[in-house]
């Protein structure tokens, strides 16, 4: 686990846990808000960004490697 200095923090995946978030531990998926990583790009053509994350309940961003 790391932390940028945008605040964003980059978390491993649990495939085998459901996806909560690293703050508050938040869990109910209808909080949890995926948008893309405009900042992101793992593939230059097509344009593919990554995902990230935002907990509705604390704020805290964050995204899966
Ligand atoms: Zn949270």
């Amino acid at each position: 686990m790391g932390e940028e200095s945008n605040g964003l923090l980059t978390i491993e995946r649990d495939e085998s846990a459901r996806r909560k978030c690293p703050s508050c531990s938040e869990e109910n998926k209808n909080m949890i808000h995926e948008s893309t990583d405009k900042t992101n790009i793992i593939n230059d053509y097509p344009r593919l960004y990554g995902k990230k994350y935002r907990c509705g309940r604390c704020g805290q961003e964050w995204r899966e490697k």
